[in-house]
């Protein structure tokens, strides 16, 4: 399937061990966030239990919370303002 129309839940993941791609980003494991809206996710896949670890936008649902882990970030990377 073409995810050309993303307007529901743009957030969805495929496992690579399963294939199943409703995946949710955040249902993630564990976030670390790389820049201002940039994040390493791993989560477990629901349906095989495989651990997905991937590099994704930030979902706008989750940026409120991540702005402070990434003013930290921020200071240490040179990002401007
Ligand atoms: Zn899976």
């Amino acid at each position: 399937m073409a995810p050309s129309h993303q307007h529901g839940m743009p957030h969805r993941l495929a496992c690579p061990q399963c294939g199943r791609a409703d995946l949710d980003l955040r249902e993630y494991r564990s976030m670390m966030v790389l820049s201002a809206d940039l994040a390493f996710f791993s989560l477990d896949c629901p349906h095989c239990a495989a651990r997905v670890a991937t590099v994704q936008a930030i979902p706008a649902s989750l940026r409120d919370m991540v702005e402070f882990a990434a003013i930290k970030v921020g200071a240490g990377m040179g990002h401007g303002r």
